[in-house]
């Protein structure tokens, strides 16, 4: 059960050219606790952290590696904000494809170990996410090389809509009637929107619309913004500043077509501050047992606020994507964590730390 269950839908020609890691078809967590403090009756977490390389960017990388192999690529290799150039090197590796990834050079530290470990070239670059974006693209020409959201986009845009498809399997054979996205470069909301669309044009489920709701962080929220102005247009963020690194894409390659597919739909945007985040993600893995990286705590922390403010109601059945796993952002998540207290191996010491006050 991954993702290639799907492949009749997915645009690689042969079996012998899929590049399987076992991406896909992760757990849709009925999220009962969490829906009890938020006063929810219908919500669900899509857990897409327990990928192979713990993040949704399996999925597109799965069948852009795919179809790299497909076209008889030399070497392959993607810009990244982190994980992508982890899911890039791990498929990249099984199909024994030489890799190179370039991220900004503040990356979280993890994300470029995994990387490394995968065995890819790691290009640091001195600049943000759209810089390393445009130089990614030059050598990509260049060298003629398979990159997988560049040269490789149309197939990799693809891999991402099997989270609407198993999401659909999961409930029953049905559509949720929200579904709440965090938005970097805005491809995993319209991948997904495709995906309700193409089972439903397959008479696989029913047709209803469904809520695009679109999530960002606060210091890079430039599609929320131009939903919230009306605007159809996005205005870049020069200098995104977010805990979301993930999400840190100032200029979202998708993000007029977003901000369409969102209005579409009926749905909405909303951002949410590092504080909001970090407490999410909190609360998510004390109600849930679910950690997630700052992308997957700005879902839920919008999930909190549209709850709040009404946008929505406690009927309706709600589906939160988590993308990516707490340990990707260990250095974020760490520096807000108390050591905790040593204690000697003595049943005295427990209890005077921890235990009942019985006498
Ligand atoms: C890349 C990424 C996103 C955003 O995906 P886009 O397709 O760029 O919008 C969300 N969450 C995580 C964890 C990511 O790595």
């Amino acid at each position: 059960r991954n993702l290639w269950r799907y492949r009749e839908l997915l645009p690689i020609l042969e079996e012998s050219f899929i590049v399987d890691i076992g991406t896909g078809f992760s757990t849709l967590h009925k999220s009962g606790n969490l829906a009890d403090s938020l006063g929810l009756k219908n919500l669900y977490v899509k857990d897409d952290t327990v990928n192979p390389t713990n993040s949704f960017k399996d999925r597109p990388s799965s069948v852009a590696i795919s179809k790299a192999r497909e076209f008889g690529a030399e070497a392959v290799g993607c810009p990244s904000t982190g994980n992508l150039a982890a899911a890039v090197a791990a498929h990249a590796a099984k199909a024994g494809l030489p890799c190179y990834v370039f991220v900004p050079a503040n990356t979280e530290s993890n994300k470029v170990l995994q990387a490394s470990t995968y065995g890819a070239n790691i290009v640091a670059v001195d600049g943000t996410y759209d810089e390393a974006n445009r130089l990614a693209a030059q050598v990509a020409e260049d060298n003629g090389w398979a990159f997988a959201n560049i040269n490789l986009r149309p197939y990799y845009v693809e891999g991402s809509k099997t989270l609407a498809f198993e999401v659909c399997e999961q409930l029953g054979w049905k559509a949720p009637d929200s579904i709440i996205v965090p938005l970097g470069s805005g491809a995993l909301m319209l991948a997904i929107k495709r995906g309700f669309e193409q089972f439903m044009s397959l008479g696989l489920i029913e047709e209803k619309r469904v809520r695009l709701i679109g999530a960002q962080g606060e210091g890079c929220a430039p599609i929320v913004d131009a939903f919230k102005a009306g605007d159809e247009d996005i205005t870049p963020i020069e200098h995104p500043d977010t805990v979301a690194k993930s999400l840190a894409i100032g200029d979202p390659g998708d993000g007029y077509y977003v901000l369409r597919a969102i209005r579409e739909s009926g749905g909405f945007a909303e951002s949410a501050s590092d504080k909001e985040i970090l407490d999410a993600i909190d609360l998510l893995a004390s109600s849930e047992g679910v950690f997630s990286e700052p992308a997957g705590g700005v879902t839920i922390a919008v999930l909190r606020k549209l709850v709040a403010s009404g946008v929505i109601s406690e009927d309706e059945t709600v589906v939160c994507c988590v993308t990516g796993n707490g340990f990707k952002a260990a250095d974020t998540l760490q520096s807000r964590l108390a050591s905790p207290s040593v204690i000697p191996p003595s049943l005295a010491a427990f209890q005077e730390a921890h235990g009942r006050d019985d006498q």
